[in-house]
């Protein structure tokens, strides 16, 4: 293993074969990582906690690290378990100095808030060098999603490569979507990096299942891109993949926002169907009686939905998918 230190930057070529670990850092933000560097191939880049309340990629990516030792491996593979590291240890979503949501921080800023500092950091010394980049989300302690796997639409080839990258996570269903600043897959859409991100089903813990899932779809997407060969690995079935040219669409804090502060009361279940203008829910305000019942905004799967009972006004209750 190589030796750890930490460094403001990491030049991947420059390893040598074998398993490192190591720390980049400025101005007061870093993350650890954790790379395989084979012979000559892609550079894939993942990462977890890009939203401190997400635990499903770090534990996954810390299983890889501790268990994974490739006999041979063609290209680089670079894991960093915890990217936000303010927010992971406040146990929220953002970290709590500035309360700036990492992923709408892209591309950053050098002298930036440390959020932005922190984007800056990932953006210029690690997404610079990648080849494939997946993002490893889940919805947090506040909220539960049915699991699926997203990207960005961009030109033809780069499409191919992200749908192949997303097919791999097949016991997700896909969705891709137009352009949306802020995000890491911004930064990787205008670096031109195939990239997919994962939502997992969150609530604040990791469910096996997601684990399994993940396991499976990386497994697969090593495969995929050529660094390792198939082994013992099942058919991929079929994914379900909704494409859509709304932008709006897939943007899950916009939909079925708490009309006031209060207590919600949910009346539907993630993965269930509702037709348009169905109640999924109802929000107490705390000093009246009574309530605002959330109406569905169209046909579809409930994708999302708030857990966290506590609600401030503007927050997204729910999301559906035409799916
Ligand atoms: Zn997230």
């Amino acid at each position: 293993m190589g030796l750890s230190s930490s460094k403001f930057s990491i030049d991947l070529k420059s390893l040598p074969p074998g398993f490192h670990q190591r720390r980049i850092s400025a101005r007061g933000v870093g993350f650890d990582l954790f790379i395989w560097r084979g012979s000559y191939g892609p550079v894939l880049v993942l990462n977890g906690a890009t939203h401190g309340d997400e635990y499903e990629g770090p534990t996954l990516l810390r299983q890889w690290a501790e268990r994974w030792r490739p006999p041979s491996l063609s290209g680089t593979v670079v894991m960093i378990p915890v990217l936000n590291e303010a927010a992971y240890y406040a146990g929220l979503r953002s970290a709590p100095a500035d309360d700036v949501n990492l992923a709408r921080a892209f591309p950053g800023k050098a002298n930036g808030s440390i959020t932005q500092r922190l984007a800056h950091l990932f953006d210029t010394q690690v997404l610079a060098q990648a080849t494939h980049y997946v993002d490893l989300h889940s919805a947090g302690r506040a909220y539960e999603l049915l699991p699926w796997t997203g990207f960005i639409s961009h030109e033809a080839t780069i499409n191919r490569t992200q749908r192949k990258m997303a097919a791999c996570f097949d016991a997700f269903w896909g969705w891709a979507g137009p352009f949306l600043p802020g995000r890491t897959l911004s930064a990787a859409y205008n670096r031109r990096i195939p990239a997919i991100y994962v939502e997992c089903r969150g609530t604040g813990d990791v469910d096996p299942c997601d684990l399994r899932a993940l396991d499976r779809g990386l497994k697969h997407l090593l495969v995929a891109l050529g660094c390792v060969r198939a082994k013992r690995l099942t058919k991929l079935r079929p994914q379900t993949l909704r494409t859509t040219r709304d932008a709006d669409e897939a943007h899950l804090q916009i939909h079925h926002p708490a009309p006031h502060n209060g207590l919600f009361v949910p009346s539907v279940k993630v993965g269930a169907r509702v037709r348009r203008g169905a109640t999924v829910g109802l929000v107490h305000a705390l000093g009246k009686l009574g309530g605002s019942t959330i109406l569905a905004e169209r046909t579809g799967r409930i994708v999302m939905l708030r857990i966290q009972r506590s609600v401030r006004a503007g927050d997204a209750l729910c999301t559906l998918a035409p799916i």
